[in-house]
């Protein structure tokens, strides 16, 4: 009896003794990697939209990585190419000539944000006439949980509109974004369609690192037709929104990059290319 009590104790004595030398040699992971299951709760994002609207269009991340980072964002491609919609961990490509594709995990892409999606709660948007007034209703809840935080929303139904656009891959060298959208922007007028819109909500501190508020993409449920979001009217859908507390930027490290002057004010240029105004 007296024996084996004694083993116990020197076991647990050892065990300690073993995790206090393992602390002391290698740094501390985060708590969510060692807990072993991944934290959800991230807005993953890859590189600035402020770079993109100066042309720096090369990928930085590949598609697969991005899937490492969520199950549902938006985004584009390298060289411009196309909208990106991430829906159920697949990532779409709406390209500017109205086709969509499913990218494989070897492209790359120079912006988006992406994250796993777990809805705090749903809201029913039926009968929404426009863009404007889908947005609104959704800042009301943002408003009531907290306009500070990210968000991201997955809107699934009929749509009685959906005004899309894309645009065409670029050539080096790049453009700028608004020069690229005035000669390569596509059109598409949907009408009667089913599908998933997919938006991030910024919150309005980020306005030097993407663009504060609402953006969205839209595929359809065949995944044939999709694009970047200029208006809508909702037919019968639910919007499933996704409080989201923490936020992780992934720089490219390009060359455009670093020698890109961030103190100049970008604005009207994103809002240019977000809203084609
Ligand atoms: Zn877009």
């Amino acid at each position: 009896m007296s024996t084996a009590k004694t083993t116990i104790v020197v076991a647990c004595a050892l065990a300690g003794a073993l995790a206090l030398a393992g602390c002391a040699q290698t740094p501390a992971e985060p708590a969510k990697e060692q807990a072993g299951t991944q934290n959800r709760e991230i807005m993953f994002q890859v590189s600035l939209l402020q770079s993109l609207t100066e042309g720096d269009f090369e990928g930085s991340v590949t598609v697969g990585e991005l899937k490492k980072h969520g199950d549902t964002g938006i985004g584009t491609f390298d060289g411009l190419d196309g909208e990106l919609v991430m829906v159920d961990g697949e990532v779409w490509q709406a390209a500017g000539d109205g086709k969509v594709n499913n990218m494989a995990d070897d492209k790359t892409i120079p912006f988006g944000n992406v994250t796993f999606l777990d809805a705090d709660e749903t809201l029913d948007v039926s009968g929404i006439a426009s863009f404007k007034d889908l947005t609104a209703a959704l800042d009301k809840r943002v408003e009531a949980l907290g306009p500070n935080n990210f968000y991201a929303v997955r809107i699934d139904g009929t749509f009685a509109k959906m005004n899309v656009r894309s645009e065409y891959k670029q050539e080096k060298p790049y453009p700028t974004i608004v020069d690229a959208l005035a000669a390569d922007q596509t059109f598409f007028d949907l009408e009667n369609v089913e599908g998933s819109m997919v938006g991030v909500y910024c919150p309005p501190y980020m306005t030097s690192l993407n663009s504060a508020g609402w953006h969205f993409h839209f595929v359809t449920d065949d995944r044939k037709q999709g694009g970047h979001v200029l208006d809508c009217q909702v037919d019968k859908a639910t919007a499933s929104i996704d409080l989201t507390k923490e936020f992780d930027l992934a720089l490219p490290g390009s060359e455009k990059f670093e020698s890109t002057d961030f103190t100049v004010d970008r604005s009207a240029d994103v809002k240019k290319a977000e809203t084609n105004e």
